[in-house]
């Protein structure tokens, strides 16, 4: 029975408690007459559970549901739901009017339309509280047989469309970002070509001139082709961990003594340092170069002006415990403030988007060597103080032979 003070007060206001107005609400919004008690099994204009004669049972199936699941009498009233479901409608309460509980306009138009057709329905919508996310939700009328028409009931469940709009939205993105990539050099490359048609067609200084820089933005679409084909490879193969043991000091002497040229170019003075004993991962050796020569070929464009480049192979342990090997890649130049940090390894986000061209960039290299080192069971850190430089450390699990727990030999 009704007891707070509340709602005898709210009766006492209207003449009818606020069940009784919100079932005759609900009935109205189906369109249908206000045909009986509205508590099933109860007395009229009283607040009792109403006893619908399978509600154990739904209970027993709904709580036996993955998805998110609602179950609600004629009325519209809520007789089950699950865990999954109370998180997406926080404020459900068993024996409630679900008008109270599910807002949202789009669904409480389904449960409407199901109800009074009594035929199934589908609805998508988006949810901003607690979080932002996407449903469908399927709203079922379910007729029980044997039992009079009052006893049938309404299921309604939930899909959780996020994640698939999350990669909707990542791929359109994605698609956005490449061709912007790629249009800026092809448009630079079709207007020299015009110029050099038109206006500068007899000018042979003009002619060397604009084949260089045609040269320049050519040798950028095709970097960018590279890593992206080297991303899509990187992402087919993401679940396959490679099997070769690979020492790493002779991957970093490649790396260092592939970019010498470059280094001595920009006047760095690159520093390796390596223990004597031999750091072995089960590894692809060309994906380790390539992440390593990205993160000393960063150091080398972005943090040229701190003149030194450190990199240094060292025996770590993960925070579990387990045993690491860790290339750290430091420079002593202007660093990157805090806000970009957790974003750069994400695909085309660069820190001054100007810079990284002008330097050949594509956006794509730090995504690459996450890529390459997740595929390797080990991560990414970056660690920067702005004006004092950047350290970007390759974690990389060591290989169980050299931590004597022998698994394959070399
Ligand atoms: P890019 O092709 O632009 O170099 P990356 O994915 O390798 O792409 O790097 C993303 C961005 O991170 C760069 O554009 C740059 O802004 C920033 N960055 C990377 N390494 C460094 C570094 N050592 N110092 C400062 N900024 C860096």
């Amino acid at each position: 029975m009704m007891t707070t003070e509340a709602a005898e007060d709210g009766k006492a206001r209207t003449g009818q408690p606020w069940s009784v107005r919100l079932g005759r609400a609900w009935r109205a919004l189906l369109g249908e007459p206000d045909y009986g008690p509205f508590a099933l099994g109860a007395a009229a204009g009283t607040e009792v559970a109403i006893a619908h004669p399978h509600a154990a049972v739904i209970e027993a199936l709904v709580n036996g549901l993955h998805a998110p699941a609602i179950v609600l009498d004629r009325d519209g009233r809520v007789i089950a739901f699950n865990s999954a479901a109370a998180s997406v409608a926080p404020a459900l309460r068993p024996r409630e009017p679900a008008l109270i509980s599910l807002r949202t306009p789009e669904l409480v138009d389904a449960i409407r339309r199901a109800g009074k057709r009594r035929e199934p329905q589908r609805v998508e919508f988006f949810d901003r509280v607690p979080l932002d996310r996407w449903f469908e939700a399927f709203v079922t009328p379910v007729k029980l047989p044997g039992l009079e028409r009052t006893a049938d009931l309404l299921l309604i469940t939930f899909n959780d469309l996020t994640p698939l709009r999350r990669v909707e939205q990542m791929r359109a993105d994605f698609i956005a970002n490449a061709s912007h990539e790629l249009r800026t050099p092809l448009a630079a490359l079709l207007g020299f070509i015009e110029t050099l048609q038109g206006p500068a067609r007899d000018d042979a200084a003009a002619r060397e001139k604009f084949l260089g820089i045609m040269r320049v933005q050519a040798a950028r679409m095709a970097r960018l082709i590279d890593d992206l084909l080297s991303l899509s490879r990187l992402e087919l193969n993401a679940h396959l961990q490679p099997n070769t043991p690979v020492e790493l000091a002779p991957v970093v002497r490649q790396v260092v003594d592939g970019l010498m040229t470059l280094a001595r170019d920009r006047g760095v003075d690159m520093k390796v340092s390596a223990p004597d004993e031999p750091l072995v991962v089960l590894g692809e050796r060309d994906e380790l170069v390539r992440a390593l020569e990205n993160l000393v070929e960063n150091a080398l464009k972005y943090g040229a002006a701190g003149k030194r480049v450190d990199i240094t192979l060292v025996r770590g342990q993960t925070r579990a415990g387990t045993p690491e090997v860790r290339i750290t890649v430091r420079d002593f130049g202007p660093g990157i403030p805090p806000e970009h940090l957790p974003r750069l390894t994400e695909r085309f986000y660069r820190v001054d988007v100007a810079d990284s061209r002008s330097q050949g960039g594509t956006g794509l290299g730090l995504a690459l060597v996450k890529h390459v080192l997740n595929r390797h069971g080990g991560r990414i850190t970056i660690e920067s103080t702005p004006g004092a430089g950047a350290a970007f450390t390759m974690h990389i699990p060591l290989h169980s032979a050299e931590t004597g727990q022998g698994s394959k030999s070399q």
